[in-house]
């Protein structure tokens, strides 16, 4: 580490904000548009900084990321594609993304993936200590990168080092089936600050760390002692970039919905935690118990493509497939299909128009760490308000109570939520859209990010301070 400049930001993700394609015009960078590039993105280009993370495939000797007009260095780390097998679809996508949604029966625990897991993570600690200077602030994303914090502050024991992670975290007896439940946790109390979504995330975790780890914890002030470092957890719930969906909404051309039609409208990965085939059953039982609106509503599912190297999410998709089938052979008429089922994804003005145009959001995970879908539909209530149907097993149940709340699991509930919704008087539509749009504009993406890198500054402060005491 040399000496040099003010502190820098420095964004540890597993996927870097642009990906590497080798086109017939040899390498390209593409650039890639989640909530992490939303949240930092603005950040790193306004004050400089760094990002550290894996680009999508091999470098190949003298190829660079970089360009020259970047307005952030790029750290690409590599890893050969048998560590993608194992560090990503293995460990992080087969391992962790079940047990951490608290659906540990669709988990798979293997001793080569969780080696793989250790030695990727230790690539991006190295990575990241080689581009750091003492007083650069790291933040570490994921579950992707759960033992980075505790490798990267070998090297870098006096550094702000904060970790957010994006997930749930499951309780504590379903997280003890992880054979390498310790090491995770000791690897993110690396951090000087952990972050969550929702409290509820925090009081999990904290759980953990005091069962497994026998540490001490102050649950009222998101204390927890551990290696002779204290460390904070707290909730941060994490927002979008609300103006950017508003302006969408407001120029994108009519989703072609016709007039006399009432859309419910379901966007989400392609993925067993968003519960595509119970919310098709619930709608199902809508038809069945509600027949008035048959020949009246149409349920537009949109599935992105995810993972589709797992076979779990192959076996889901065929079963979705059968499921629609099913349904639409049941339902149709000559002049109306009730199912509209689009496996792809679509651009983002296009989805803004959807979600503008859509009368109800039936959004019902199983499980998810927050889910963005449900606060961009939101954002996008610029006209006439829909109504947002939504799970209370999603992290955006916790702040999102104007909702229509249902449990997924339970068709009836679903069923009888989607029935209400498409009652609901324009004046209540309108007072419950009109506070969940409030707080969504203001807990937006922008404020998260500056709230969390503020929070992790202070936390360092804080810890450096007890070190430097314990060490007199
Ligand atoms: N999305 C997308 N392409 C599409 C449809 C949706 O990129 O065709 C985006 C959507 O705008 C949202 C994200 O995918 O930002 C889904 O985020 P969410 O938190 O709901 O679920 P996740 O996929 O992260 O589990």
């Amino acid at each position: 580490m040399s000496t040099r400049r003010k502190a820098l930001l420095v964004t540890v993700s597993n996927r870097l904000p642009v990906t590497l394609r080798r086109g017939a015009r040899g390498p390209e960078r593409v650039r890639s548009s989640g909530g992490l590039v939303a949240a930092f993105e603005p950040m790193l280009e306004h004050r400089g900084g760094v990002w550290v993370g894996w680009p999508g495939l091999e470098l190949r000797p003298g190829e660079s990321l970089s360009e020259p007009d970047d307005l952030y260095q790029i750290k690409p780390v590599g890893i050969t594609k048998s560590e993608v097998r194992g560090y990503y679809h293995g460990f992080s996508n087969r391992t962790l993304w079940p047990v951490f949604h608290t659906l540990p029966g669709r988990a798979s625990f293997d001793m080569a993936d969780w080696e793989s897991y250790e030695r990727v993570n230790q690539r991006f600690a190295d990575v990241t200590a080689n581009a750091i200077d003492p007083g650069d602030l790291v933040l570490v994303n994921d579950y992707h990168l759960m033992l980075a914090p505790a490798q990267l502050r070998h090297a870098a024991p006096t550094n702000p080092i904060g970790f957010f992670l994006h997930i749930p975290f499951p309780p504590y007896d379903v997280y003890r089936v992880l054979p390498w439940g310790r090491n995770l946790l000791r690897g993110v109390l690396g951090a000087d600050l952990i972050g969550f979504h929702v409290s509820g995330y925090v009081r999990n975790f904290v759980d953990c760390v005091q069962q497994l780890l026998g540490a001490r914890v102050d649950r009222r002030s998101g204390l927890v002692e551990h290696d002779g470092r204290t460390v904070r957890v707290a909730a941060f719930p994490l927002g979008i970039d609300f103006p950017h969906f508003e302006s969408l909404a407001r120029s994108a051309p009519e989703a072609g919905f016709s007039s006399d039609e009432r859309v419910i409208l379901g966007v989400d990965r392609l993925d067993y935690t968003k519960g595509i085939p119970e919310r098709l059953t619930a709608f199902a039982h809508l038809l069945e118990t509600h027949p008035e609106h048959r020949q009246r509503i149409t349920f537009l599912q949109l599935a992105v493509p995810s993972r589709a190297e797992v076979t779990e999410y192959r076996k889901l998709k065929r079963e979705i497939d059968e499921l629609v089938g099913q349904i639409n052979g049941r339902f149709s008429s000559a002049t109306w299909t009730p199912i509209h089922y689009l496996y792809r994804s679509i651009p983002q003005d296009r989805l803004a128009a959807l979600y503008r145009d859509a009368d109800v959001a039936l959004v019902t995970p199983l499980r998810d760490g927050m889910n963005l879908v449900a606060k961009e539909f939101v954002a996008c209530q610029v006209d006439d308000p829909g109504v947002l149907v939504l799970s209370r097993m999603a992290g955006a149940a916790e702040t999102m109570t104007e909702a229509l709340l249902v449990n997924p699991y339970d068709v009836d509930d679903t069923a009888a939520k989607l029935h209400r919704a498409l009652s609901m008087p324009l004046a209540e539509r309108r007072s419950r859209m009109k506070q969940l749009r409030q707080r969504e504009a203001t807990s937006n993406v922008h404020a998260w990010a500056r709230k969390l890198i503020a929070r992790i500054r202070e936390a360092a402060k804080d810890s450096n301070r007890e070190r430097r005491w314990n060490t007199r």
